[in-house]
Protein backbone atom coordinates (compact mmCIF):
# COMPACT_ATOMS: atom_id res chain seq x y z
CA UNK A 1 0.00 0.00 0.00
CA UNK A 2 1.29 3.28 -0.78
CA UNK A 3 1.53 6.43 1.13
CA UNK A 4 0.42 9.64 -0.43
CA UNK A 5 3.48 12.10 -0.01
CA UNK A 6 2.33 15.34 1.02
CA UNK A 7 4.88 18.02 0.71
CA UNK A 8 6.07 19.58 3.80
CA UNK A 9 7.65 22.47 4.47
CA UNK A 10 10.10 20.73 6.56
CA UNK A 11 13.26 19.99 4.29
CA UNK A 12 13.34 16.60 3.03
CA UNK A 13 16.21 14.26 2.74
CA UNK A 14 17.44 13.40 -0.61
CA UNK A 15 16.65 10.14 -1.12
CA UNK A 16 20.02 8.54 -1.36
CA UNK A 17 21.47 4.81 -0.99
CA UNK A 18 24.91 4.71 -1.29
CA UNK A 19 25.84 2.07 -3.48
CA UNK A 20 23.17 1.78 -6.11
CA UNK A 21 22.37 3.84 -9.01
CA UNK A 22 23.75 7.22 -8.94
CA UNK A 23 26.10 7.34 -6.72
CA UNK A 24 28.00 4.16 -8.23
CA UNK A 25 27.71 5.46 -11.97
CA UNK A 26 29.22 8.62 -11.20
CA UNK A 27 31.94 7.13 -8.59
CA UNK A 28 32.55 4.19 -11.19
CA UNK A 29 33.29 7.64 -14.00
CA UNK A 30 35.55 9.15 -11.48
CA UNK A 31 37.89 6.06 -11.03
CA UNK A 32 37.83 5.91 -14.67
CA UNK A 33 39.69 9.54 -14.53
CA UNK A 34 41.54 9.75 -11.88
CA UNK A 35 44.13 9.80 -13.95
CA UNK A 36 43.33 12.18 -16.20
CA UNK A 37 41.82 15.82 -16.52
CA UNK A 38 38.08 15.34 -16.16
CA UNK A 39 36.27 16.35 -18.59
CA UNK A 40 33.87 19.46 -18.45
CA UNK A 41 30.71 17.14 -18.87
CA UNK A 42 31.75 14.94 -16.59
CA UNK A 43 32.52 17.66 -13.65
CA UNK A 44 28.71 18.85 -14.09
CA UNK A 45 27.46 15.79 -13.86
CA UNK A 46 29.91 15.20 -10.45
CA UNK A 47 28.60 18.81 -9.11
CA UNK A 48 25.03 18.46 -9.41
CA UNK A 49 25.36 14.49 -7.83
CA UNK A 50 27.43 16.16 -5.32
CA UNK A 51 25.07 18.98 -4.58
CA UNK A 52 22.29 16.50 -4.06
CA UNK A 53 24.17 14.08 -2.37
CA UNK A 54 25.67 14.34 1.33
CA UNK A 55 26.94 11.00 1.40
CA UNK A 56 29.52 11.54 -2.42
CA UNK A 57 29.76 15.19 -1.47
CA UNK A 58 31.34 14.18 1.81
CA UNK A 59 33.61 10.96 0.26
CA UNK A 60 34.63 13.38 -2.90
CA UNK A 61 36.17 16.08 -0.35
CA UNK A 62 38.11 13.55 1.17
CA UNK A 63 39.36 13.59 -2.14
CA UNK A 64 40.89 16.89 -2.49
CA UNK A 65 43.35 16.24 -5.29
CA UNK A 66 40.31 14.70 -7.39
CA UNK A 67 38.03 18.02 -6.89
CA UNK A 68 41.49 19.61 -8.13
CA UNK A 69 41.38 18.44 -11.27
CA UNK A 70 37.60 19.11 -12.03
CA UNK A 71 38.22 22.69 -11.28
CA UNK A 72 41.30 22.39 -14.04
CA UNK A 73 43.80 23.58 -11.98
CA UNK A 74 47.04 22.44 -12.21
CA UNK A 75 46.84 19.23 -9.87
CA UNK A 76 50.11 18.67 -8.02
CA UNK A 77 51.08 15.66 -9.41
CA UNK A 78 50.34 12.78 -7.95
CA UNK A 79 52.56 9.72 -7.07
CA UNK A 80 51.29 6.09 -8.65
CA UNK A 81 50.48 4.75 -4.89
CA UNK A 82 48.54 7.72 -4.85
CA UNK A 83 46.17 7.36 -7.84
CA UNK A 84 45.96 3.46 -6.60
CA UNK A 85 44.76 4.81 -2.87
CA UNK A 86 42.20 7.24 -5.00
CA UNK A 87 41.03 4.54 -7.11
CA UNK A 88 40.84 1.83 -4.46
CA UNK A 89 38.95 4.06 -2.24
CA UNK A 90 36.18 5.01 -4.95
CA UNK A 91 35.63 1.63 -6.07
CA UNK A 92 35.28 0.65 -2.19
CA UNK A 93 32.93 3.23 -1.69
CA UNK A 94 30.69 2.24 -5.12
CA UNK A 95 30.60 -1.02 -4.08
CA UNK A 96 27.22 -2.07 -2.93
CA UNK A 97 27.22 -2.99 0.67
ZN1 LIG B 1 25.79 9.92 -4.12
Amino acid sequence: MAKRTTTRSVQQKPAHRHGKGRCVAILKKLSAYIDDELPGTLCEELRKHLGACPNCEEFVASLRQTVALCQHQPAPALSQAERARMRNDILRAARPR
